[in-house]
C-alpha cells in the first residue's frame, strides 16, 4: 500500500480525492491487565519525610543518582521495581541513591476496570518540568507534587525515569537532545540485553518532561537524564526489562557518571531522532493496521493511517513509528515519526 513508494521525501498528509471505499480496521481494544498492581503502602512513611521518596547513602562520597517511577499512576511496573529495591536495598560503594514514586496518589486510584483513569489526577505529571511551570502561580495536584520532589531531582547527577506504554511497543530509551544525556542513554543501550534504541527529540508538544528539567537538558547543566519506555504497561516482560535496566544502571553508576559507559558485554546501540508529530484532525483517525511501536516502514509514501478525508503517509524510507496511539481523540498525538541518525 503506497502513495509513491521509493521517494525519499514525501508529504505526510494527503487529501483523498473522494470518499474512501476502503474498510477501516476496528479500533483496538485496550490491552488486558496481566501484571497486577504492587502493594506500595510502605511508601507513605519514609526516611526523607516526603511520602514516596526514599534515600540510601554509601559511606564514601560519590554521585547522586535517582530512579523515578509512577510519573504516570497506571504505569506500575516501575512501582514493583522500586518496592523491590526498598525491601532489598542495593549495596552501594559510593554516593547516594534516591528512589521516587512520583504520582502515588494517582496510582491509588487504579482499578482494572478503568485502567486508563489513574494516569494522573489533574494533569500529566510528565509535562510540568519547565521552570515556567514549576515557578509559576498555577496549581494542580501534579504541580504541587512536582514542586515537593524537585529538591531531590535538582541534585541528581544521574536520573533514570521508568515508564511504560499503553500500546505494545519495542522497549527504547528517550533522551533530551543534549549530548551528555544522549551519551548516558547510549551507555545503557550499549549494555548487552538492554533495549538498544535511543530516541531523542526537541521536546514534547504538551510540555516539558522530567528528562527536560534544566539539570539534564540545559546546555550548561551537569546532570545526565534519560527515560526508559520498557514495553506495555501491564505485561510481566515489561517489568523484566525495567529490572534488567535498573540492575545495569546500579552496577555502573561511576562509569555512567564519569564517562557515560557501562562495563561488561556490549552490543550495538542505535540512535533515532523524532522528525514529525502526527496529530489526529478527525474523530475517526485509524491506522491501516495495529502497528506496534518501533516498527520500521521501509518505503517513503506508505499509507499508515486514515484521518477523515486524509491519508497519512511515511515521509522517508525506513521511517520508525514511535508508540502509535490506536485510540487518538481529535487533536491528540497519534504517532511520532523518527529516522535513524548517526551518533
Ligand atoms: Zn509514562
Amino acid at each position: 500500500m503506497s502513495c509513491k513508494a521509493g521517494l525519499r521525501h514525501h508529504p505526510i498528509r494527503l487529501r483523498k480525492a473522494g470518499l474512501s471505499e476502503e474498510l477501516f480496521p476496528q479500533r483496538a481494544s485496550i490491552p488486558s491487565v496481566v501484571l497486577l498492581p504492587p502493594d506500595l503502602s510502605a511508601w507513605s512513611v519514609t526516611n526523607t519525610d516526603v511520602p514516596g521518596v526514599i534515600t540510601f547513602e554509601a559511606h564514601a562520597p560519590g554521585p547522586d543518582f535517582v530512579i523515578t517511577g509512577l510519573l504516570h499512576g497506571n504505569e506500575f511496573a516501575s512501582g514493583h521495581v522500586l518496592e523491590r529495591l526498598r525491601r532489598t536495598p542495593p549495596i552501594l560503594t559510593s554516593g547516594r541513591l534516591t528512589l521516587i514514586l512520583a504520582n502515588l496518589e494517582a496510582f491509588k486510584c487504579f482499578h482494572v476496570r478503568q485502567p486508563l483513569a489513574a494516569r494522573y489526577l489533574e494533569e500529566d505529571m510528565n509535562r510540568v518540568w519547565s521552570t515556567h511551570r514549576l515557578r509559576g502561580s498555577e496549581t494542580s495536584h501534579e504541580l504541587r507534587r512536582a514542586r515537593e520532589i524537585e529538591p531531590f531531582i535538582r541534585r541528581a547527577d544521574l536520573l533514570l525515569d521508568l515508564h511504560s506504554t499503553l500500546w505494545p511497543s519495542e522497549p527504547f530509551f528517550i533522551a533530551p537532545h543534549v549530548k551528555r544525556s544522549v551519551d548516558f542513554a547510549a551507555g545503557l543501550a550499549s549494555a548487552e540485553g538492554l533495549p538498544s534504541a535511543v530516541v531523542s527529540d526537541l521536546g514534547h508538544q504538551g510540555g516539558a518532561r522530567l528528562i527536560e528539567y534544566d539539570r539534564f537538558a540545559a546546555t550548561v547543566g551537569a546532570g545526565r537524564g534519560c527515560l526508559l519506555e520498557a514495553g506495555q504497561h501491564w505485561l510481566p516482560e515489561t517489568l523484566q526489562i525495567m529490572e534488567q535496566t535498573v540492575e545495569v544502571f546500579l552496577q555502573n553508576i561511576e562509569g555512567l557518571h564519569l564517562h557515560a559507559q557501562t562495563g561488561g558485554p556490549q552490543q550495538a546501540a542505535h540512535s533515532f531522532f523524532v522528525t514529525d508529530n502526527v496529530v489526529a484532525r478527525s474523530a475517526d483517525f485509524a491506522f491501516t493496521q495495529l502497528w506496534e511501536g518501533g516498527t520500521t516502514i521501509p518505503h517513503a509514501g506508505t499509507v499508515i493511517a486514515h484521518d477523515g478525508r486524509d491519508v497519512i503517509c511515511t515521509p522517508y524510507d525506513d521511517c520508525i513509528l514511535i508508540v502509535p496511539n490506536h485510540r487518538p481523540r481529535f487533536g491528540q498525538l497519534a504517532v511520532r515519526l523518527a529516522r535513524r541518525t548517526a551518533w
